[in-house]
């Protein structure tokens, strides 16, 4: 499978986990502390988890928000998940993107959407937007991981 969530190297971007999803940190964030929440399985759509996984994604979600707006000393965030080829998902594994947002980050706070349609064909390599350094990216996993372990979540 070519799928890169389902890939092993994957772990190296993940900070938190619960029994069936992970939250990673993209390798080229939209703003500070853009990471992603996904299933542990392969699944393509939102519509497609259990009652039981929908409601373990949501609690999961919400307690990475708060553990990156913690983190990243944000106030507000963003959600986006592209569900289906119409609505612009082109890698086949269901993601929500949580992005967290800063006063003025731009100029009008809708700005925002655009840049995450472009980097979403491009969430672990990407060409069009400069990717953080190796180094870097482990110096915020390793600080997302000591936060989400003393909060139980690594
Ligand atoms: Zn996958």
């Amino acid at each position: 499978m070519n799928c890169p969530f389902c890939q092993p190297d994957i772990q190296t971007s993940v900070f938190a986990r619960s029994e069936h999803f992970l939250a990673l940190y993209n390798r080229a964030p939209v703003f500070p502390g853009h990471s992603l929440v996904i299933p542990i399985k392969h699944v393509h759509s939102l519509l497609e988890l259990s009652e039981e996984e929908t409601t373990e994604m949501m609690l999961f979600s919400r307690k990475v928000t708060t553990l990156l707006l913690k983190v990243f000393k944000a106030q507000a965030f963003d959600w986006s998940v592209q569900d289906g080829e119409a609505a612009g998902q082109s890698m086949a594994h269901l993601h929500l993107h949580i992005v967290p947002r800063y006063p003025g980050d731009r100029a009008d706070p809708g700005d925002w959407y655009p840049e995450v349609q472009q980097n979403y064909n491009e969430i672990l390599d990407s060409a069009l937007r400069p990717q953080i350094k190796s180094r870097e990216m482990e110096g915020i996993v390793k600080k997302l991981r000591e936060q989400a372990g003393e909060e139980g979540l690594y």
